[in-house]
């Protein structure tokens, strides 16, 4: 009699399917291992919940081949997954496919050239540490030889030495026989940083990132799995690293948005590593010079313990930041103001480097009709199109569509055509103009993506062959060099007004970052920062590097207005090609849901039920719903829209805990 295993599929449906395992393979199939299995006319991969030996399912269907000779999750990652479903709101499928994507799986051709790997520690390189150092180093080796569960939170000004901290107590975890997850922006996860790493710990790293390719992800993640690797430092996703010893994990940056998935499951991932350390009982270190609003409110309640560093190391100052109010000047400074030009013309000639940023985000030149306001919007999109200057083009940042920049208007035939906006290319333009003599580089999406574009940058700027560099996200992170002494933001305000609650949050947490690249040696340095809001309190607190008074005044609004951390939130979005169906769904489902409130006498908010921020996207019209509540309450609410019929060919997606509403 052949045995049956309880395969999980990664579909939105929460039930296992039986497969009997056939003779030849009884002994491959163990439970946690993937199977491919046939499921309608296709074969897709499953995991193994439970073999059992008989089902009262007929006509089952055999498993077609195993995988992995190994079982892929084990015990607590399984129980992750779970976690991850409910929390997230999918099936345990679509859960476990997060934890080891379907592309992890043995190559056809098999890697004989295993790479030798060099353990050890090289401690000739670890600075002293100072006194605050050792003593939050001390804490977490505490909790590490304890075996136990513990967050820590450590706030620490930029250029204060976070990165020294989490190295140290990375070591410890190592001599302890323990495995360590190194977390950072994918932004951050350049060479430079990786060779730093290495030099510290040898070939005892994996490096986890979008950018590898298949087989070096699989290679990478057996490593992990078999212990020959004990420390996997990465983006998102290496949270799922598969050690079986996980002492630490680290989360630097802790505040950045891209630790947030926006596919399914749409998790965040610092509620993963707390949840992962507690099944292993490792230690989390989350850190960052503005620690996100709700972990600080989180320490505060004594969920976290915080550590705090106030001063820079060798008591370097933090750089003074001089607001320039943009509503005095003439139209014609508005790009540079005297005080953002005269503190270049003194870093130039003092021969030191000079970085100016612009936030990405609405930050870009469009096309208009002067004559009758028309704006060049893409087709698919609700969305101005980007005026590439380059390649003179018109470009949509969304869905990639491209046109080449009209001669007249086609509405009124006018030839009055301007640019609007400012984009990096015009102030690298006027940079050029004010400054003939500078050597001037840009960095952002369009020069980035070429190949060793970034590279190339990044070794010209270092070996001072660069004065100024003009630069997006790119340039708030990992550009600290000793000779930059000038910091210049364009304009603060492009994301102060988005239409959404951390719109503040990340102004300030943006300033405060990109002013850290500033006098990060003896040199000192200054920064300035442009706006048309010079009294909003986000810029104020930035000028006065004071994370507390923005913090206290950021936590109230939140509470007066019932937001993040004093509420559960759920981002409804509803996408379809038919705007009429969209918005019939919108209407059921909120309909459904207010239903369900009034039975229940429920404390939930039923909020939106409108067009999103930005309507359409590649074609498909966007509506959306925002509930507010308790996050388990959320959780039964959402649980209602399964009652609901819907008109075919409109989308749901749950985004659970969002980053963003727009
Ligand atoms: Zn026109
Ligand atoms: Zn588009």
């Amino acid at each position: 009699m052949s045995k049956i295993a309880v395969v999980v599929l990664p579909i939105p449906l929460n039930k296992p399917f039986h497969y009997s395992i056939p003779e030849s393979l009884q002994s491959a199939v163990s439970k946690g291992t993937r199977v491919l299995v046939p499921f309608g006319n296709r074969k897709i991969s499953g995991y193994v919940a439970d073999i059992i030996e008989t089902t009262y399912i007929a006509n089952i269907k055999e498993v077609y081949s195993v995988i992995d000779d190994a079982p892929a999750v084990d015990k607590n990652l399984f129980e992750l997954a779970k976690w991850l479903s409910t929390k997230y709101v999918c099936s345990l499928g679509e859960a476990l496919s997060a934890v080891v994507p379907s592309v992890l799986k043995p190559p056809k051709r098999i890697f004989n050239n295993k790479p030798e790997h060099r353990f050890g520690i090289n401690k000739s390189i670890r600075p002293t540490l100072t006194q605050t150092q050792q003593t939050i180093t001390d804490a977490i080796t505490h909790e590490l030889k304890n075996h136990k569960y513990e967050a820590f939170l450590l706030r620490g000004v930029t250029g204060s030495g976070k990165t020294e901290i989490y190295l140290c107590a990375i070591e410890e975890a190592l001599a302890l026989g323990k495995s360590a997850i190194f977390l950072l922006p994918e932004i951050s996860l350049t060479p430079q940083f990786i060779s730093i790493i290495k030099s510290r710990f040898g070939d005892n790293i994996g490096v986890w990132h979008s950018k590898l390719s298949v087989g070096e992800k699989y290679r990478t993640w057996l490593s992990a799995k078999k212990g020959e690797i004990k420390i996997m430092v990465g983006a998102r996703s290496s949270v799922f690293t598969p050690f079986e010893k996980l002492g630490i994990i680290v989360i630097d940056e802790e505040h950045e948005q891209s630790y947030k998935q926006d596919k399914k499951p749409t998790y965040h991932v610092r509620e993963v590593a707390l949840e992962r350390a507690k099944l292993s009982n490792a230690v989390v270190i989350m850190g960052s010079a503005t620690p996100s609003l709700e972990s600080y409110w989180r320490a505060q309640n004594g969920e976290f313990r915080l550590f705090e560093l106030h001063e820079r190391i060798d008591n370097k100052q933090l750089p003074p930041i001089t607001i320039v109010d943009l509503n005095c000047l003439s139209a014609k400074h508005k790009i540079i103001s005297e005080p953002f030009k005269n503190a270049l013309i003194k870093t130039l000639a003092r021969r030191e480097q000079a970085v100016i940023f612009l936030n990405r985000r609405g930050f870009s030149p469009w096309l208009m009709c002067q004559a009758c306001q028309k704006v060049w919007q893409c087709h698919n999109c609700s969305v101005s199109l980007v005026y590439h200057k380059d390649s003179q083009e018109l470009v949509c940042h969304y869905c990639g569509h491209r046109q080449p920049i009209p001669d007249k208007c086609p509405n009124c035939s006018s030839d009055h055509l301007s640019i609007f906006g400012i984009g990096t290319q015009k102030v690298e333009e006027e940079l050029k103009k004010n400054f003939p003599q500078a050597r001037i580089a840009r960095l952002d999406r369009d020069t980035a993506s070429k190949k060793d574009a970034y590279k190339n940058i990044y070794e010209n700027f270092k070996n001072e062959d660069c004065d100024i560099l003009i630069g997006t996200q790119i340039v708030a992170k990992g550009f600290d060099f000793p000779r930059v002494t000038f910091v210049g933001v364009v304009d603060a305000d492009t994301c102060l007004y988005l239409p959404d609650f951390r719109s503040a949050e990340r102004t300030f947490a943006l300033m405060t970052q990109v002013s850290g690249r500033a006098g990060r040696s003896s040199l000192g340095g200054e920064v300035v920062i442009q706006t048309k809001h010079p009294q909003h309190y986000a810029l104020v607190a930035a000028k006065q590097h004071d994370y507390k008074s923005f913090y206290e005044q950021e936590i109230n609004f939140r509470k007066e207005l019932n937001y993040p951390p004093f509420c559960g939130l759920v981002n409804i979005l509803l996408r379809g090609k038919k705007a009429e169906n969209v918005s019939k769904a919108t209407d059921t489902i909120t309909q459904e849901l207010l239903k369900w409130k009034k039975e229940n006498n429920a404390a939930i908010e039923v909020l939106g039920s409108t067009p999103a921020a930005i309507e359409k996207i590649k074609g498909m019209f966007r509506w959306q719903i925002l509930l507010k509540g308790k996050a388990d309450i959320l959780i039964n609410a959402l649980m209602q829209m399964k009652n609901c019929s819907l008109p075919s060919g409109v989308i749901i997606t749950l985004d659970i805990d969002p980053q963003d509403v727009l």
